[in-house]
């Protein structure tokens, strides 16, 4: 990394006697919304996790054949939109490691990195589950981490629940009911293309950032028109 320092992981872990709870948010957070955040928080308070690391993707392998914004961006939107929840931290790890991002190289990352006393929690929305038994090396991501699965308007929970029970792999999942948000960053993109308000669908510190750098002004073929 240009000879810059690497990003420390947060400290977590240092009482031996006591076990501490991790969360993964992972995601593309192009931009972060507030269904990533309450998905987080309420996953945070009903597994009772010490901390949320929000991992935004380097080069998410589901979208590598569509234009996905700079790690750099999503990072620094992530930054924004977490920064006043104590328990949330955003880490670099996947922007940092370079080429395609697989969960299962994050996920043995922190397990080698953080004490066994550390639980990993990877956190996913409805239409992530359902994919999940597909991921690379599922297998060792159910070894990994408990998998915390949210409901999310427009996907169906029991779908997943069956399919990762018929996979064979030693998933452990635990379900959890949040208020339905039926935001997405694909119709925040949208939005910010076609010139309308985008505001309460996320923060409003995000929404500056995507104003201030010109962020989703032209997608797919949907440009806003003429220049600022
Ligand atoms: P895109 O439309 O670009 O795919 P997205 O809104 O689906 O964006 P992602 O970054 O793809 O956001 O999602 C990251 C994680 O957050 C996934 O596990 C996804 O299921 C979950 N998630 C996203 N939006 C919601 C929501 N509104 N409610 C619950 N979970 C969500
Ligand atoms: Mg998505």
């Amino acid at each position: 990394m240009d000879g810059l320092k690497r990003q420390k992981l947060p400290v977590i872990g240092e009482d031996p006697t006591r076990t501490y709870r991790l969360g993964i948010m992972g995601g593309t957070f192009d931009p972060i919304h507030y269904g990533h955040l309450v998905t987080a928080e309420q996953a945070r308070e009903a597994l009772d996790l010490d901390l949320v690391l929000f991992m935004p993707a380097g080069a998410p392998a589901f979208k590598l054949d569509q234009e996905v914004s700079a790690p750099e961006d999503r990072y620094a939107m992530t930054v924004l939109a977490t920064a006043a929840n104590e328990a949330f931290y955003t880490s670099r790890l996947e922007i940092d490691r370079g080429g395609v991002t697989y969960t299962v190289d994050t996920l043995k990352h922190l397990r080698a990195y953080y004490p066994k006393n550390v639980k990993l929690y990877f956190i996913t929305g409805a239409d992530a589950i359902l994919d999940i038994v597909s991921w690379r090396d599922a297998g060792q991501i159910a070894e990994l981490a408990t998998l915390i699965a949210a409901t999310r308007p427009g996907y169906d929970i029991s779908q997943a629940h069956e399919r990762i029970e018929s996979s064979g792999y030693p998933f452990d999942v635990r379900y959890i009911e949040i208020p339905a948000l039926a935001i997405s960053s694909t119709n925040i993109r949208q939005r910010v293309a076609l010139g309308k308000s985008v505001r309460y669908l996320t923060s409003e510190s995000v929404i500056g950032y995507i104003r201030k750098n010109h962020l989703y002004l032209n997608q797919g073929g949907m440009n806003r028109g003429e220049g600022e």
